[in-house]
């Protein structure tokens, strides 16, 4: 699969600026990640999605903006320091959701390892994630509470969110929004503290000549 690096703001034919942002699903099998991702682009839930690995593609508009939506269907357990591929999908990814399901604690202790190894990325201490407890329908059977995926999401700086992609199409976009929202935010923030770098970079150069006069 080539993934390229297209610029992540582009002109739409009416002059808007048409935002890109790349999400990058992790989770171990069987949680609902295909589930969660064809909720999002169709509004359906069909059962069975097979193994595919997929990037899908999906204008969509939040809160007035065009948002292109670059979802990547991941198979990926194996983080950084562990594989390749890990790395590569990592750097391609704006924000990254994270899904386990709430009836099976393994999925939760692998999405907890995944989150501590993204954020001891040195590039992504602070990278946008939603951390997602899928199946809520099955909660008669759970074996993660609510407040552990919210103490978890705390003490991580991620969203949270308990959905049933099966049930609902609400829960799909709530995650899929916020992650938006969250990707916005981020891009925000590098924007001005680059900003600020130039300042002190210019400051630091007109002290440098004084000196040197
Ligand atoms: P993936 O391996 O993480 O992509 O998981 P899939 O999306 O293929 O889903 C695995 C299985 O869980 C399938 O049989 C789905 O029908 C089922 N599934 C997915 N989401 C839900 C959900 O919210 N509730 C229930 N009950 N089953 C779900
Ligand atoms: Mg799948």
């Amino acid at each position: 699969m080539v993934v390229e690096e297209k610029s992540r703001v582009e002109a739409t034919e009416a002059g808007q600026q048409r935002v890109e942002v790349n999400i990058l699903l992790l989770g171990a099998h069987n949680v609902g990640k295909s589930a969660l991702t064809v909720r999002f682009l169709t509004r359906r839930f069909i059962g069975e999605y097979g193994d595919v690995e997929s990037v899908y593609s999906r204008v969509d508009r939040v809160r007035g903006q065009e948002v292109v939506f670059n979802i990547w269907d991941s198979q990926c357990t194996q983080l950084p320091e562990k594989s390749q591929s890990g790395v590569k999908r990592l750097q391609w990814a704006d924000g990254v959701i994270l899904v386990y399901d709430i009836c099976d604690r393994s999925s939760f202790l692998l999405v907890r390892q995944q989150l501590q190894q993204i954020r001891r990325r040195r590039k992504w201490p602070s990278a946008p994630v939603v951390l997602v407890g899928n199946k809520r329908d099955l909660r008669r059977h759970r074996s993660v509470s609510g407040e552990e995926g919210r103490l978890l999401a705390l003490a991580q700086r991620c969203g949270f969110f308990e959905v049933s992609a099966a049930e609902t199409y609400h829960g799909a976009l709530l995650v899929f929004h916020r992650l938006v929202d969250m990707v916005a935010e981020s891009r925000a923030l590098r924007k001005s503290s680059a900003g600020v770098r130039g300042i002190v970079r210019s400051v630091s150069a007109v002290f440098a000549r004084k000196r040197a006069e």
